[in-house]
C-alpha cells in the first residue's frame, strides 16, 4: 500500500534538479510579473484607492465582522476589473493582495511611529490598520480559492468561482461568530481551546482562561427591556476585543458570559487583563445604568491557568468557572484568580544587610517573575504563596543584584547559569 508514494518521493529525490530548476523559473516568473506591477504607477493609483476604500469602510462600519456584504462585493468588483485590465492570474492578485496588507501595515507603524506625541489617535488607527489587514487577508484567500477552482474546472469561470468563494468564505465566518457580539462562537471556543491546550501541552507553555460574567445582567434587563440588555452586551464585547491581543481567543460563552483564551499568559497576567477589562466596563457609561444595584454595569471574572491549575480543557474551564463563583459569591464587580490549595511560607534572613529581598520561581510559569518579600520586626523576609502539588525550583534575588539559594532548603539543582536553585517539594 505504502509503494507508490514512496516510488514518487524516489523520484523526486533522485531527480532533485528537476525539481529545483522549475520552482526556480516559476518564482522568476512571478517576480517579473510582479516587479512589473509594482513600478507601474497605474496599478500603485488602484492599490491606493482600493486601500482607501477599505479604511472607510472599516472606519464607517467599526468592525470587519460589520462589512456588509454589499460593500465587499462590490470592492471585489473592482479587484476583478484591476485584475482584467493589467491580465493578472489569481496567484498575481493573491501576491498583490498580501503585499498591499504588508505595505500598509508598515506604512502606518512608520507614520505613526514618526508622529508618537502628537497623536493621540494612534491605537485607534492602529486598531484600524489591523481591521484593513484582516480584508486584504480574507481577499486573498478569496482569490487563493478562485485559482484553486480555476485549476479544477479548466478557467472560465473565474467570476463565479470568486463569487463561490466569497460565498463559502462568509459561510466559514459565520458559522464560527457570535451574531450579536460578532465575538467567536461556543463550538469554536471548545475547539480552539482544545487547540491551543495541546499546543501548550507540547511545547511547556501556560495558556490561560478567563471567563466572565455580567453581574445583575437580569435586573438590568427586567428593567430596561432585552434590547437593551444586548447593547450592553455588544458594548463589552467590544471592550473585550480591544483589550486582547492578538493571538488571544475571544468568545461568548453563553447568554452573558464570555471567555478569554490566553496563550502563553500566566495565572498573573492573565488576572491583571481580567482587572482592566473589569475596570474598563465599570467605568464605562451605559444607558440607564442607575438602575442597577451598584449604579453601573460591573462584570465578574474567574482565572485560571494550564498546566498549573488544570490538566484538561474540562478542569480548566471547572477551575475558572469555580473562581468566577468566588468573585460573585465575594461581593461581584471582582476577578478572582484560581487560589492553589496548598499554603507554603517562604522565609528567609538575609546574611548581611539588604533593603530588599525578592523571590524568583517557576511557580506559577516558566518565565521567570519575582515577588517582594515582606520584611518582618525580627529581620527576615516572609512570603506566602498558594501551589498546587508538584515540583518547584526558586531563589532569592538580594537588593535586585545577588541571587542566592535558599540556606534552609538541602535540596539543590544546577541553574544552568552557573549558579544553583532550591528545589522545593509540595505533596498533594
Ligand atoms: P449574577 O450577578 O449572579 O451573574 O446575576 P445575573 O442576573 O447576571 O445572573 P443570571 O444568570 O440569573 O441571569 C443572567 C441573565 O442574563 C438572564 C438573562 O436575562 C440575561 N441574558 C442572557 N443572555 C442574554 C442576551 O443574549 N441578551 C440579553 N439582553 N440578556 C441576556
Ligand atoms: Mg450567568
Ligand atoms: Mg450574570
Amino acid at each position: 500500500m505504502e509503494t507508490r508514494p514512496l516510488k514518487l518521493t524516489q523520484l523526486l529525490q533522485q531527480k532533485d534538479g528537476v525539481l529545483q530548476n522549475r520552482w526556480r523559473d516559476s518564482a522568476r516568473q512571478l517576480s517579473t510579473r510582479l516587479d512589473a506591477f509594482s513600478g507601474d504607477s497605474g496599478v500603485f493609483d488602484e492599490v491606493r484607492g482600493l486601500i482607501l476604500d477599505l479604511v472607510t469602510l472599516v472606519e464607517r462600519s467599526g468592525s470587519v465582522e460589520q462589512a456588509v456584504d454589499a460593500e465587499f462585493k462590490e470592492i471585489l468588483s473592482h479587484l476583478k476589473a484591476l485584475q482584467a485590465n493589467h491580465q493578472m492570474t489569481s496567484t498575481d492578485m493573491v501576491f498583490l493582495l498580501f503585499s498591499m496588507r504588508d505595505a500598509v501595515g508598515e506604512a502606518v507603524r512608520e507614520i505613526v511611529r514618526a508622529a508618537h506625541e502628537s497623536q493621540p489617535e494612534a491605537p485607534a488607527h492602529l486598531q484600524a490598520v489591523g481591521q484593513v489587514s484582516m480584508l486584504l487577508n480574507r481577499l486573498g484567500l478569496v482569490f487563493f480559492e478562485g485559482a484553486m477552482r480555476l485549476r479544477e474546472d479548466g478557467g472560465g469561470q473565474d467570476v463565479l468561482a470568486i463569487e463561490y468563494a466569497l460565498l463559502y468564505e462568509r459561510a466559514r465566518q459565520m458559522a464560527i461568530t457570535d451574531r450579536l457580539t460578532g465575538l467567536y462562537n461556543f463550538g469554536y471556543f471548545l475547539e480552539r481551546l482544545r487547540e491551543e491546550r495541546l499546543r501548550a501541552e507540547r511545547y511547556q507553555r501556560l495558556l490561560s482562561l478567563v471567563i466572565l460574567d455580567i453581574d445583575h445582567f437580569k435586573k438590568y434587563n427586567d428593567s430596561n427591556g432585552h434590547p437593551a440588555g444586548n447593547e450592553v452586551l455588544k458594548k463589552i464585547a467590544n471592550i473585550l476585543k480591544q483589550e486582547a491581543r492578538e493571538v488571544d481567543i475571544v468568545a461568548r460563552y453563553g447568554g452573558e458570559e464570555m471567555v478569554l483564551i490566553l496563550p502563553e499568559t500566566s495565572r498573573r497576567r492573565a488576572a491583571e487583563l481580567a482587572e482592566r477589562i473589569r475596570q474598563r466596563t465599570a467605568e464605562t457609561l451605559f444607558d440607564r445604568m442607575q438602575s442597577q444595584p451598584l449604579g453601573k454595569i460591573t462584570l465578574s471574572a474567574g482565572v485560571a491557568t494550564f498546566p498549573v491549575d488544570a490538566a484538561t480543557e474540562d478542569d480548566l474551564i471547572k477551575k475558572a468557572d469555580n473562581s468566577l463563583y468566588q468573585a460573585k459569591s465575594r461581593g461581584r464587580n471582582r476577578v478572582v484568580a484560581f487560589e492553589p490549595p496548598i499554603k507554603i511560607t517562604l522565609s528567609y534572613r538575609p546574611y548581611r544587610q539588604v533593603s530588599k529581598v525578592a523571590l524568583v520561581g517557576n511557580f506559577n510559569n516558566w518565565d521567570k517573575e519575582t515577588d517582594p518579600m515582606a520584611p518582618q520586626p525580627d529581620g527576615s523576609f516572609q512570603f506566602v504563596i498558594a501551589l498546587n502539588p508538584g515540583l518547584y525550583h526558586y531563589k532569592f534575588v538580594l537588593d535586585d543584584a545577588e541571587w542566592i539559594p535558599d540556606p534552609n532548603c538541602p535540596e539543590r539543582v544546577h541553574d544552568g547559569l552557573g549558579g544553583d536553585n532550591s528545589v522545593l517539594r509540595v505533596q498533594g
